[in-house]
Parts: C-alpha cells; sequence; structure tokens
C-alpha cells in the first residue's frame, strides 16, 4: 500500500514518562507505515519545557492557532516533588491550562466501547460525552474563614464607583465564606463549542445546571445557552435531526442513568469534573476515554483523559515488563488525523484513522489486551499482552484490515 500523504502539518506535542514511550512506539508501529507523516513538532516533555522556560507549551499553543489541529501526549503538571525530580527553574504550569487559556475551549471526553468493557449501568450502549465548561466558579473563587459574629455583603464597585450590595448573611458564629463569578464571554464560548460539537457529532446537546436555586447565577447560564441555540443554531440542529434541551440537574443526572447513551452532556466546571470521573469509571476505565478541546474558533487539540502512568514509566527504566494501556493516546492521533483529513479533503486518512480504531477495537474484542482491561473484562479467558506486544497485536489487525 502506497503511503497516504498529507497536505497540512499536524501539531504534534510529545509529552512524558510512560506515555511518552507509547507515543514514539504508536508512531513507528501504526501510523509511520501507513501515512507520511507530516507534523510540526513541539517537545512538551517536561524536561524541555525546563529548558525554554515553558516558552515551548506556548508556541504549541500558537501553531494549532495556525493550523487548527492538535494532538498531545499527556505531561507532566509539576508539584513539588517534580521540581526536585527534574531540577525545575520554576514549578511550571499546566501545560492543560496554557494551551486551554490560549486557544479558550471546552473540553469534551466520552468513553470508547468495545464488547467485554462493559458498563457498570447495563442500559448504556452508546458512549456519553462530557462537555466541561473550563473557567470560573469554584475554580477561581476566594474565599474566607469567619470566626465571630458579623455581617457578610457581595459588593460590587462599578469603574464611576457606584456600589451594589447584596446581604450573605449575618453570622451569629463562626462559619465560612464563598466568593465565585463567572463572566459571559467565557459562557457564550462553552456554548457555542457545545453546539458546533454537537452538529459536528450529530448529537442531542443537554445542558443542566441548577436554576431553580441559583436564580441568577445559573439562570444567566441556561439563559446564554437558549439565546444562542435560538439565534444561531436552531435551524441546523434541525436539519441535522438533533436536539439541544435543557433541564435541571438532578433531573439529568436521572435521566442519564435511564438512558442509552449517545448524547453529549454539556456541565458546569465542578459539575463536569464529577461526572466526567463518574463516567469514566462506570464505562469501565480512565484509560479508554478520548479527550478533546474544542475553542469556538476552530481549533482542536486531542489527547488521552489520563495522565503519564508514572508508576509504569518507573518499572519500564528498571526494565521490567509493563501493560499500558495505549488506546487513548492511539485515540488522540485518529481523532487529529480524522479532523486533519476532514479539513483538507484527504478522504484516506479520514479512513485510516477509522480503521485504525477499528483494529483497537477488534483486538481487544478477539481477547488480546493490556492487564487494566484483562481484569475488569467481562470475556472468558483474556490474553494478557505487555505494552509493545498490544501494539504489534493491533498492528496485525490492521494489517489485516487493508488486507
Ligand atoms: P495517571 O497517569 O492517569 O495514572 C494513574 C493510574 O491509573 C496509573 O498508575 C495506572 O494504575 C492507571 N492508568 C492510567 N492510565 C493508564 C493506562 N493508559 N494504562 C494502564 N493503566 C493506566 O495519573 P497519575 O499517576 O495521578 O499522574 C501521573 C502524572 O500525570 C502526574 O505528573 C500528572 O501531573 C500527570 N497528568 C497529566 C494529565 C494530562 O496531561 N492530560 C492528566 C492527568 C495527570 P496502576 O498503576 O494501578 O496500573
Ligand atoms: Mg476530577
Amino acid at each position: 500500500m502506497e503511503k497516504i500523504k498529507m497536505t497540512t502539518p499536524l501539531v504534534e506535542m510529545d509529552g512524558d514518562e510512560m506515555t511518552r514511550i507509547l507515543w514514539q512506539l504508536i508512531k513507528d508501529e501504526l501510523l509511520s507505515p501507513y501515512i507520511d507523516l507530516n507534523t510540526e513538532y513541539y517537545d512538551l516533555g517536561l524536561v524541555h519545557r525546563n529548558e525554554t522556560m515553558d516558552k515551548v507549551t506556548v508556541d504549541s499553543a500558537e501553531a494549532t492557532k495556525k493550523y487548527g489541529v492538535a494532538v498531545k501526549c499527556a505531561t507532566i503538571t509539576p508539584n513539588a516533588a517534580r521540581v526536585k525530580e527534574y531540577d525545575l527553574k520554576e514549578m511550571y504550569k499546566s501545560p492543560n491550562g496554557t494551551i486551554r487559556a490560549i486557544l479558550d475551549g471546552t473540553v469534551f471526553r466520552a468513553p470508547i466501547i468495545v464488547k467485554g468493557i462493559e458498563p457498570y449501568v447495563k442500559t448504556w450502549k452508546k458512549p456519553i460525552t462530557i462537555a466541561r465548561h473550563a473557567y470560573g466558579d469554584v475554580y477561581k473563587a476566594t474565599e474566607m474563614k469567619i470566626e465571630s459574629a458579623g455581617k457578610a455583603e457581595l459588593v460590587f464597585t462599578d469603574e464611576q464607583g457606584n456600589e451594589k450590595r447584596e446581604l450573605i448573611h449575618n453570622f451569629k458564629g463562626a462559619g465560612v465564606l464563598q466568593g465565585m463569578h463567572n463572566l459571559n464571554e467565557s459562557i457564550e464560548s462553552f456554548a457555542r463549542s457545545c453546539f458546533d460539537f454537537a452538529v459536528d457529532t450529530k448529537q442531542d446537546l443537554w445542558f443542566a445546571t441548577k436554576d431553580t436555586i441559583s436564580k441568577k447565577y445559573d439562570h444567566t447560564f441556561k439563559d446564554i445557552f437558549q439565546d444562542i441555540y435560538d439565534k444561531e443554531y436552531a435551524d441546523r440542529f434541525k436539519e441535522l435531526g438533533i436536539e439541544y434541551f435543557y433541564t435541571l440537574i438532578d433531573d439529568a443526572v436521572a435521566r442519564v442513568i435511564r438512558s442509552e447513551g449517545g448524547f453529549i452532556w454539556a456541565c458546569k466546571n465542578y459539575d463536569g469534573d464529577v461526572m466526567s470521573d463518574l463516567l469514566a469509571t462506570a464505562f469501565g476505565s480512565l484509560s479508554m476515554m478520548t479527550s478533546v478541546l474544542v475553542s469556538p474558533h476552530g481549533y482542536y487539540e486531542y489527547e488521552a483523559a489520563h495522565g503519564t502512568v508514572q508508576r509504569h514509566y518507573y518499572k519500564h527504566l528498571k526494565g521490567e515488563e509493563t501493560s499500558t494501556n495505549p488506546i487513548a493516546t492511539i485515540f488522540a492521533w485518529t481523532g487529529a488525523l480524522r479532523k486533519r483529513g476532514e479539513l483538507d479533503n484527504i478522504p484516506a486518512l479520514a479512513e485510516f484513522a477509522d480503521k485504525l480504531e477499528l483494529a483497537c477495537i477488534k483486538t481487544i474484542e478477539n481477547g488480546e489486551m493490556t492487564k487494566d482491561l484483562a481484569l475488569i473484562t467481562t470475556l472468558p479467558d483474556p490474553k494478557t499482552l505487555n505494552t509493545q506486544d498490544f501494539i504489534k497485536a493491533i498492528r496485525a489487525t490492521l494489517d489485516s484490515l487493508y488486507a
């Protein structure tokens, strides 16, 4: 077979530890033999981030704005232990946070469904995609411990010095206090990213908050979504036969559990944080979750939802065998290649992405898998493979699909 040619570079963001090992294996075994890979390479591994004082992260995000599509390997977010381990000049911010701030996007996470890795919820047949708003609320809140009796008020002073005040509470004794915010602009981007993603993937969109209790804060989210839907998306949704609906968060969780899946669930920041972990676990495994950042300007960044799998990396460094699941990282590549194929009108590239995903699924359904899946599968007598052999098994399946 002749190698597939690419016309526009894909922004490639390499990363850390075990996922960096997977990255190279995936390229060597599953991509380069089939595609003339055209990538603009950025090394976001912690060593190189430190060498560039994190400039490489910013450059990679800027390149994503230029070319439109990126694929990212998991990266270390430094903490005190990592500063010591890597002798860092600074405790750099999370690369995902930096990239998200530049691209201003929403993160969509969806499980990869295979037979034999059964969701805990019996009715779920199709993936449920969580869209998490990534700005504000409790993640940018100011908090106070109250030690004694006194009055707490919410005060807003405009640029002319006019004040608006609301009583929060007359404290009779000790307690706690929190002030948080969000921005209409950010909520609007969130809404547009969700509507665009629904159109892109032809799935219904659900959005839920607690607007009955939070009559100004959450209600603003609800109103902005409805307004943008009515003005900009209602016609396209009707054409595609998909639906947008808003409901209370309590009602949403009940409906989600009773549903068959196959829709996008847009969540406020905190709800998305909690619910995405709940969904990942209920669908089976974090190593089977895809994640894509979609910006309201039409930039896409694909990654795996899990981290750098540090414990496996240390085993690998000691020369011990590992059984690390590459599926989410492979799907980050296929997501990015498919999008590149669509944007550049290269059907062979999108077809390749479909085939590679199918090869992954078939390999697992044939009973060959990594240890994390072997532990939870309902298939009889699964064959547990090490990292390298599992990737080779996928390659064999892929070759059979092209034969
Ligand atoms: P993690 O890398 O997701 O791994 C946590 C545990 O989950 C692993 O020890 C492993 O369990 C299991 N696991 C996760 N992915 C797996 C896979 N592909 N195959 C098999 N098992 C898998 O999270 P972490 O250990 O908390 O974080 C490690 C580093 O990743 C941190 O430095 C953190 O900053 C970074 N991180 C990066 C991202 C990102 O770039 N998107 C996201 C989260 C965390 P067992 O050890 O029991 O086998
Ligand atoms: Mg969480």
